[in-house]
């Protein structure tokens, strides 16, 4: 290259103090190009922003030669010339090197006018590294989850959308994954030790997708996916992805539950509803070891729909007196009468007609909603009683249930003294009803409260006996007045060999030991009541006796 051909400007305007002045605060730096001598001139202190040996060379051949360019951005760049050569005018963004030898972003803009009859090209450099750096991490802020490294959720939902759209006509899968007992090791080890694993598990995901497919992060420990390859090859994916988080290096073994819902023929429906069905269908087997994955149906979404339908009415129903007071009657088995009742609650939903308590009690227990059903059906029971004793009647002891959410409400025993107090009845007409496995589950405060109870007048059964595992340990540990023995030990079948009747009647026998009264739930037939009353049981609830009845139908059964 001939020096003349490439001059450094000196005198023109271009080397104007304020002009110069403009173009330094903006970190700019301008050149021109004469098409018809060839000539260029650019800003004199090129070098002060921009690397390479600027000294009689053309700006272009620097850039190419010295490696100034990025080498990902020469060929944009080299295009872009060639067209702003040719008449053509423009920005693009590039990287190039600075003068320390770090690549920064910088606005190349290009443009044409005709000074004194002869073509110029007018260019300028910009850097932009300092915004573009900025606007790079908003976006990655905004897309990426910075602990695991993939998508986050909403970046995750508008890509997989796109490839829904695009792909309609076949089949993807969309899973959810979960590792089971996530916070403990966070517990464990510590938060940086969990974001580690997310950061693996986020990898792993990353590395067993292919093309096209999406992943991302929902937070937590949820990731989802949304897979489009044949179904078999989907469970491998789950299979080999439990296999590689599983060779991160701590004392942990990892389980993934895994749900996937299927989808056809895209039409359009919102991502995170099929990610809610996939989530749905992952809940149901969390914490099994025998299934890793589930696929969601519509069976789901329906039960979803009951529960929320149920968990919106709970309340009202209180209002509207929806929920009934049913007594099943106690019998003596020697002289075949009615000894007691307990309180089991009907819930005559105004949609659902009358309902079992197996259908909302579960769900009353996880939603605490159990503590104003409970209290609720105790009233009734002292309602009941109050009127008996106002008809001159000699009432029989009412049991009703309290449910274990109950022992963690610290007035309890309050409400209990209180309720009976304000009804004036004797505290053994309401006897109360435990579940055996609460017995397990917080046995002081257990304790505490029977004992406080026990002391001004309430009686205890432990309900469901033998249903758990640690029986014989609480029978020796909490003073209850009677044990109730769990319908199972009668369930069909039990009975018809030797081994079933020596449990129950062992069972049966050291609890006489202990010199405690046991009623049997769950008689049906005339043999099982009288295996009961042989082996020396007095006492039995069941459907061969009575089924759960109305307080009618209980009276005229007590008093007709
Ligand atoms: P539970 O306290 O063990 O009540 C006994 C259950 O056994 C009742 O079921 C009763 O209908 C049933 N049963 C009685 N005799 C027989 C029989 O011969 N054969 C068979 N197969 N079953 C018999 P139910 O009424 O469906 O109540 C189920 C459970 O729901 C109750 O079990 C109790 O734990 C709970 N529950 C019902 N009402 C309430 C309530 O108001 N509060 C609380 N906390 N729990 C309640
Ligand atoms: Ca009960
Ligand atoms: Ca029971």
């Amino acid at each position: 290259m001939r020096l003349e051909e490439c001059v450094l400007l000196q005198n023109q305007w271009f080397n104007d103090f304020c002009y110069e002045s403009i173009l330094r605060a903006t970190n700019s730096v301008i050149f021109e190009y004469y098409p018809e001598s060839g000539q260029e001139v650019v800003s004199d202190y090129v070098q002060e922003l921009i690397a390479g040996d600027y000294n009689g060379r053309m700006l272009s051949a620097v850039m190419i030669e010295d490696g100034v360019i990025h080498p990902d951005d020469v060929s944009v760049s080299i295009e872009f010339r060639k067209k702003a050569k040719s008449g053509g005018s423009g920005e693009i963004n590039l990287r190039l090197l600075t003068p320390n030898n770090e690549y920064h972003w910088f606005r190349m803009m290009l443009s044409q006018y005709s000074r004194e009859g002869k073509t110029v090209v007018f260019g300028i450099f910009t850097d932009i590294n300092d915004d573009m750096v900025k606007k790079r991490a908003l976006n990655y802020h905004a897309e990426f989850d910075l602990v695991s490294g993939v998508y986050n959720k909403s970046a995750f939902l508008v890509k997989t959308t796109q490839k829904l759209m695009t792909e309609s006509d076949k089949t993807h899968y969309i899973l959810s994954l979960d590792i089971d007992r996530f916070k403990l090791i966070n517990e464990l080890y510590s938060m940086k030790d969990g974001d580690a694993v997310l950061r693996y598990f986020g990898s792993i995901i990353s590395d067993l997708a292919q093309t096209g497919e999406t992943y991302g992060h929902f937070g937590g420990d949820i990731f989802c996916m949304c897979l489009t390859r044949p179904e078999e090859e989907v469970i491998a994916l789950i299979e080999e992805l439990e296999k590689r988080i599983n060779t991160y290096p701590i004392a942990f073994k990892f389980i993934i539950s895994v749900g996937i819902a299927r989808v056809d023929n895209y039409d359009g429906e919102a991502v995170d509803v099929l990610c809610d069905h996939a989530a749905m269908a992952q809940k149901i087997i969390k914490g099994s070891y025998i299934n890793r994955w589930a696929f969601y149906d519509q069976s789901m979404t329906e039960a979803l729909n009951r529960e929320h339908e149920i968990i919106t009415s709970m309340e009202k129903a209180l209002v509207k007196e929806e929920y009934e007071m049913y007594l099943q009657p106690k019998f003596d088995l020697n002289e075949g009468k009615i000894i007691g009742a307990e309180a089991l609650s009907r819930w005559n939903h105004s949609k659902f007609g009358l309902m079992m308590p197996g259908s909302y009690i579960p769900l009353f227990e996880r939603n605490g909603f159990i503590l104003r059903l409970d209290e609720y059906m105790w009233e009734l029971a002292c309602r009941l009683i109050r009127k008996w004793m106002d008809q001159g009647r000699s009432p029989v002891p009412i049991s009703v249930n309290v449910s274990r959410v109950h022992l963690y409400d610290e007035n309890l025993c309050d409400k209990l003294v209180n309720l009976v107090k304000r009804y004036e009845i004797p505290p053994h007409l309401l006897e109360l009803e435990i579940t055996e496995s609460a017995y397990t589950d917080c046995p002081a405060r257990l304790y505490e409260v029977i004992v406080t109870l026990q002391k001004v007048g309430f009686c205890f059964s432990m309900d469901d006996f033998g249903s758990g595992y640690s029986s014989l340990h609480a029978l020796k540990d909490i003073p209850v007045n009677v044990i109730k023995i769990d319908l199972k030990f009668l369930q069909k079948g039990r009975l018809s060999d030797e081994i079933g009747r020596g449990i129950l009647q062992g069972t049966i026998r050291m609890i006489q030991d202990i010199n405690l009264p046991i009623v049997a739930e769950g008689v049906e037939t005339a043999e099982q009541a009288e295996l009961l009353r042989s082996t020396g049981c007095n006492c039995a609830q069941g459907y061969y006796y009575a089924k759960p009845m109305s307080i009618e139908s209980f009276e005229r059964l007590m008093w007709t």
